[in-house]
């Protein structure tokens, strides 16, 4: 499996893939617009272009490394995406732990490419950005150059220690080797510091038309969709392939977590046993809907109750506890299957 291939921006890829045959592509470059347009999914197939054997120019799609960038195993492109904070004192360990946790995050884009954003509690800690710092100080692997791609970059504002980790960015930003290109994806590009801002060349992404919404539908998640139904997707995704997925994984994620509630509320064992049928989560993000799918049901239960303090309140109280307990440790590098299996045997206690 691979990343699936850009749907839409067909005049943006001519531009893009002329410039990068020109040797005009910019070293530092930052990429703006809504969330969910492709613009991470962009940046990757300028990165495939400049790595093209063929290259740079436009990716060829079927070199060496343009199958590797396909994959997420070239290992001159590197993609930073939020990761929590590593939770080591030492600063060369955090650093070991963020490219731990960011090489997990990177399994689970290679097990399933269809990504949504990321969770609200996770950013860029000052470890990531000194990584990207160290590699963007060696060698190219393989190829003649190293390509970044740092989604979500206005993450980099919410973390603890900010200051450090942008002025580490700004070094990196300021002086690139010049076989180095570094670009930044932000659909929240204000947040950004202004003094990274204003070193980075800006190019705007806008939607997609609904026609390659209607085809990553057909393509990438549903051939059978059609009718009104697929209307209704492709107008509610509003040119947003992002919006698309994200909606898809609500939907399943509030099926399972229906399911699990369930089983924990029959008390007889039976979800641990389902935990491990489950099918594994292709990645960690869909794990962690389904303990948020989990959570919102019970906190509707307490909205609705009409009698406080009495048993089942107290236990509603203690089962949302339980799932938030497990909800931040799957921030951390946590077996899904494991971790709801515990969850589902202190749920059935309180059962
Ligand atoms: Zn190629």
């Amino acid at each position: 499996m691979g990343m699936h291939p850009v749907y839409g921006h067909e005049a943006l890829l001519d531009r893009l893939g002329s410039s990068l045959a020109i040797g005009r592509f910019p070293q530092v470059s930052l990429f703006t617009g809504p969330a969910g347009v492709g613009k991470q999914r962009v940046a990757l197939w300028v990165g495939q272009g400049l790595l093209c054997e063929g290259g740079p120019g436009a990716p060829c799609g079927s070199c060496a490394p343009c199958r590797q960038v396909r994959k997420l195993t070239h290992p001159d492109l590197h993609w930073f995406v939020p990761i929590a904070r590593p939770k080591a004192t030492d600063p060369s360990k955090q650093i070991g732990e963020a490219q731990e946790l960011l090489a997990a995050a990177m399994a689970d884009r290679r097990a399933e490419p269809k990504y949504s954003s990321p969770e609200g509690m996770i950013g860029y800690p000052i470890a990531a950005i000194r990584l990207l710092h160290r590699i963007a100080g060696l060698t190219p692997y393989s190829g003649k150059r190293k390509v970044f791609v740092l989604g979500d970059a206005d993450r980099l504002v919410v973390q603890q220690a900010s200051q450090e980790a942008a002025n580490a960015l700004l070094k990196v930003l300021e002086e690139p080797l010049e076989d180095t290109v570094i670009i930044l994806t932000s659909s929240r590009a204000e947040a950004l510091l202004p003094t990274i801002r204003s070193r980075l060349v800006p190019l705007r992404i806008g939607r997609v038309a609904d026609s390659a919404v209607e085809r990553f539908i057909h393509t990438e998640m549903d051939e059978n969709a059609s009718g009104t139904a697929l209307q209704r997707r492709v107008l509610s995704a509003d040119g947003s392939i992002g919006q698309v997925i994200a909606a898809g994984d609500a939907a399943g994620a509030e099926a399972d977590a229906a399911a699990f509630l369930e089983t924990a509320e029959a008390g007889d064992g039976g979800f641990a046993r389902k935990a491990f049928r489950q099918q594994p989560w292709a990645a960690r993000g869909a794990f962690t809907d389904t303990l948020d799918a989990m959570a919102l049901s019970l906190r509707d239960r307490l909205r609705d109750a009409t009698s406080p303090g009495n048993g089942k309140l107290r236990r509603t109280l203690e089962a949302l506890k339980k799932i938030e307990a497990t909800r931040l440790a799957a921030q951390g590098n946590v077996n899904p299957q494991l971790a709801l299996a515990v969850l589902g045997r202190e749920l059935e206690e309180l059962a």
